[in-house]
């Protein structure tokens, strides 16, 4: 039986949550003895579809009709339940994206599976599928088993690697038509909130919190990240005071991020806060006040005013650039 991925894009393409899940059920797959297909849902190109073949994916089941022309979850997740029928498969990997999620539930209810949310370690299959997933806002680490056959693997955003497994990929197309009921509701445009990079898949962001004074100093923020490439996120207050977009709210309440580094400006490191940040890989804070609480997560810490410590760094990073 093999392992099913939903395969989640975004405007047709693949992107790194749906990258790390081909890895994870790629690993997975290898250690079951089986193979790795995937259901893609939605129009996308056989082009995107054929470079789910470089990261592990031996079969894609192509469902293309135009009622998945944008994201419900209810079909999405029909049409990924009558895949794993079809192929037999007992467990279904997703990204734990907001769509991810929508679907992964889901598909975990109408199939009478397991759910294993938030996981950051590959499942042991010999063993009921233990894995791990962060606990307590990422204070904690819980150890996980599933006690039913059938399971759909919920894998955390950056939370697992990204590796090449090239190899052939045969594309099916799916005939697959949505229940009315499943359509419900349906999308009839999307206006994206920014064009900038998507805050969940950047591998470096750039936040500011309270001590920014107003929303009037961000541009020396934006242009930070502009320089390194990053996203932009804020603090719950700066965002309730409509300083920032809401959409850059991370924490308990927003958004849960974990990038490669974290820069954190003006922020003070409340428990709420830290909830959805404190899995990035590096954190840098920089403070005024060297009694922050964000100072016992940080990597590296500047005590410091942010007013002359932000400029020193974007000329820093310039020279450095224009050296290069
Ligand atoms: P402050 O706490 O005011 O900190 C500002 C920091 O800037 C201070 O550390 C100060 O020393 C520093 N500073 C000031 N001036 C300068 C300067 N010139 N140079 C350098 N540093 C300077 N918060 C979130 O962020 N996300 C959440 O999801 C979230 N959820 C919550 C849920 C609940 C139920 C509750 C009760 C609260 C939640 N909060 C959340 C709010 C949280 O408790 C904090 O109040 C909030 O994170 C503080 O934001 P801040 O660090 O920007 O502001």
């Amino acid at each position: 039986m093999p392992v099913l991925l939903f395969a989640e894009h975004s405007d047709g393409q693949f992107k790194k949550p749906a990258l790390e899940a081909a890895t994870y059920g790629y690993d997975l797959a290898q250690q079951m003895g089986t193979e790795l297909i995937a259901v893609s849902v939605g129009m996308v190109s056989d082009e995107a579809l054929n470079k789910l073949g470089e990261y592990g994916v031996r079969k894609v089941y192509a469902v293309r009709n135009q009622d998945f022309n944008s994201f419900v979850n209810a079909a999405y997740a029909a049409a990924t339940v009558r895949v794993a029928q079809q192929t037999q498969s007992s467990v279904v990997v997703c990204s734990q994206t907001y769509n991810g999620r929508a679907v992964a539930a889901r598909v975990a209810a109408r199939l009478d599976a397991a759910a294993l949310p938030g996981v950051i370690s590959l499942s042991d299959a010999s063993n009921h599928f233990d894995a791990r997933r962060l606990a307590y806002s990422g204070k904690g680490v819980q150890e996980l088993q599933a006690v039913r056959e059938k399971l759909v693997i919920v894998v955390k955003t950056n939370g697992y690697k990204v590796e090449a497994n090239p190899g052939p990929i045969e594309i099916a197309e799916s005939s697959f038509e949505a229940d009315r009921m499943d359509l419900g509701v349906v999308a009839r445009e999307l206006v994206k909130a920014s064009e900038g990079i998507s805050l969940t898949e950047a591998e470096t962001v750039v936040s500011a919190g309270r001590g920014m004074k107003g929303p009037e100093n961000w541009g020396m923020i934006e242009e930070l990240a502009g320089l390194l490439g990053a996203a932009t996120a804020c603090s719950k207050p700066t965002a309730d005071m409509g300083w920032r977009p809401h959409h850059e709210h991370v924490g308990q309440t927003g958004i849960q991020i974990a990038p490669n580094l974290y820069i954190a400006i003006g922020i003070s490191g409340a428990i709420q806060h830290l909830a959805g940040v404190s899995s990035s890989k590096h954190i840098v804070v920089i403070n005024k006040d060297p009694e922050a609480p964000f100072f016992k997560i940080a990597d590296y810490g500047i005590v410091g005013d942010l007013f002359e410590v932000v400029p020193k760094l974007i000329a820093e990073i310039r020279s450095v650039k224009a050296g290069a």
